[in-house]
């Protein structure tokens, strides 16, 4: 071999090894990421969101130590467009992903996910998951490198709060060198509410609290409420928004071990850490019980706390949505987020933003509605094309419909809502989906019939 050859060898192996040094030192320079989702918590439900029930004690000290987001909205009532949004910066009218009972769609094909981002950037991703919709075959978790989904075999078997953090510190306990990028889900807070014993007694109606067979509600009650049949009495509902609190707390509790966990890990330092929930859960809030059905602010109004290294503590109360979530998590991990991101989602750090319209949509049974809000006023679009309008900034609870008293607020709001709707749909189409027998029976056996079993 001539020498020259030998030289341009010997240089190409040396860029190599620099360009192979240069990537290694890039990614171990850059923070780990831990996306916590608790299905079905709404806000007020946390103490450092005003609940006084101390149910969540862990979360009210990671709170104080970075940012809580007082006023963030989830853009879907239940977890499939939720979620789905989240791990893609986009509307669900957008990015497909929902459906309606018995007509699921999937995350559509070339809409690139926030784990696809990480993966590309040399990051381990990995998925820990309670529920079907989360399944790789609705397309939302797909290009997480491994997964760890467990669909509930029915509503009430299912792997429990300390089954999933033993799960999530095992998996950091294995993983390698590189940063990492690690979603875990929560199941506990969603129908049926069974808390621990411990929980129990401490949360629970008196009948409930030593007792541990009233559950509710039972997959048949759950299917039969989505079917139109009537709510049970109040005092019903009253028990089991005291079994979903002690849900809550024991919640609560395990967050509280996988924080703890990180930190004994040595990882808690470089690891970006966001909390939040998919969406809420009524309670005779508007007349109704449980999500999916309509966009008030008990199913839109969600938890979100971020802790990361840098970012002092502070609450942040300008209108958030989890749109902005995929956004920031790339500049949580120093990337670089893909345009697809940064349509509608803003960073979350950045103080200096102006407000801006903020979508919801996509109930899986009820009417289906659109709501949007702009600061402190929300707008919400019933089938018929009748509106409402609600000032959350003096009447939180959306107890009076301003819209006959206010109708240029209610022209202006809407002519934005029909313009955001007009751009998503310009570019939706959900991906028909193929479901795998056994995921479709298992969902069917949590309460999510299709249309055969109505
Ligand atoms: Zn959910």
């Amino acid at each position: 071999m001539p020498p020259e050859t030998l030289s341009w060898l010997r240089l190409v192996l040396l860029v190599g090894l620099v360009w192979l040094g240069s990537c290694r030192e890039a990614t171990e320079s850059r923070s780990s990421v831990l996306l916590v989702l608790t299905d079905t918590v709404r806000a007020d439900k946390l103490g450092c969101y005003g609940n006084e029930r101390g149910l969540t004690p862990n979360l009210d000290v990671f709170a104080a130590r970075g940012l809580r987001f007082s006023r963030a909205s989830s853009h879907a009532p239940w977890t499939l467009p939720a979620t789905a949004t989240i791990l893609t910066g986009l509307y669900p009218a957008e990015h497909g992903a929902g459906g309606r009972l018995g007509d699921f769609q999937g995350l559509r094909g070339d809409v690139t996910t926030l784990p696809a981002v990480f993966n590309g950037a040399g990051y381990d991703t990995h998925c820990i998951a309670n529920v079907g919709f989360l399944d790789s075959a609705f397309g939302v978790t797909r290009d997480f490198q491994t997964t760890d989904i467990v669909a509930p075999k029915s509503n009430v078997e299912m792997r429990d709060a300390r089954r999933t953090t033993d799960a999530a510190l095992a998996w950091l306990e294995s993983h390698g060198e590189r940063p990492f990028f690690l979603l875990v889900h929560y199941f506990d807070a969603h129908a049926v509410y069974n808390p621990p014993l411990p929980f129990r007694e401490r949360f629970a109606r008196e009948p409930d609290r030593r007792d541990g067979s009233w559950l509710f509600p039972t997959r048949a009650q759950m299917v039969a409420l989505r079917s139109g049949a009537p709510l049970p009495p109040r005092e019903t509902l009253e028990r089991a928004e005291a079994l979903y609190d002690g849900e809550v707390a024991y919640l609560d509790q395990e967050l509280g071990r996988l924080l703890e966990g990180l930190e004994q890990r040595g990882l808690a330092e470089e690891t970006a850490v966001v909390i939040t929930s998919d969406h809420g859960e009524e309670f005779l809030d508007h007349g109704g019980f449980e999500h999916g059905h309509q966009l008030y602010q008990e199913l839109l109004h969600v938890p979100l706390l971020l802790s990361a290294r840098g970012v002092k503590p502070a609450v942040v109360e300008r209108v958030v949505g989890q749109v902005d979530l995929a956004r920031t998590l790339c500049r949580l991990a120093g990337l670089t987020p893909p345009a697809q991101f940064t349509r509608f989602g803003h960073d979350l750090l950045d103080t200096e933003l102006p407000s801006r319209p903020i979508l919801a949509q996509g109930n899986m049974w009820g009417e289906p509605l659109f709501a949007l809000r702009m600061g402190s006023e929300k707008l919400i679009r019933r089938e018929d094309g009748s509106l409402e309008l609600y000032d959350l900034g003096v009447d939180p609870g959306e107890q009076s419909d301003l819209a006959a008293l206010r109708p240029e607020r209610v022209v202006a709001l809407e002519g934005l809502l029909g313009e955001v709707q007009r751009y998503c749909e310009a570019h939706a189409a959900g991906r028909d989906l193929e479901l795998p027998a056994e995921l479709l029976r298992h969902l069917r056996s949590a309460g999510y019939a299709g249309e055969e079993e109505r």
